[in-house]
């Protein structure tokens, strides 16, 4: 379970867990995984060659709030209105971009 979410510099999210470990995550790889089904319809259409930013792209983007939704997950709601993304636990989890994880991801087929 997070113990303690903040933000790191600019554009990084930092999650704590009770185990001990530390998550760190940019707000873009959180979004870029956003779970909520208009973003993966999103990631699955075929690039648009006219296309210059996705709206996810947007500057400013950051996450305004993550209350928890039920007990085993999170919600982000970002400064651009997008609310439906529903984050489990396991998926953030999943997602964390620290040293430790970053190397284990190498070796492991993603999903
Ligand atoms: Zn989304
Ligand atoms: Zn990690």
């Amino acid at each position: 379970m997070p113990v303690a979410l903040s933000k790191d510099g600019p554009d990084r999210l930092v999650i704590e867990w009770s185990d001990g470990h530390r998550s760190v995550y940019t707000w873009r790889h959180l979004r870029d995984n956003c779970p909520c089904a208009g973003c993966r319809e999103e990631r699955q259409k075929p690039p648009d060659p006219f296309r210059i930013l996705k709206p996810n792209e947007l500057v400013p983007l950051a996450p305004l709030r993550m209350p928890p939704v039920g007990r085993y997950a999170y919600k982000i709601v970002w400064s651009d209105g997008h609310d439906s993304g529903i984050y489990t636990l396991e998926h953030l989890r999943s997602l964390c971009q620290c040293p430790q994880c970053s190397v284990r991801a190498a070796y492991e087929p993603e999903t």
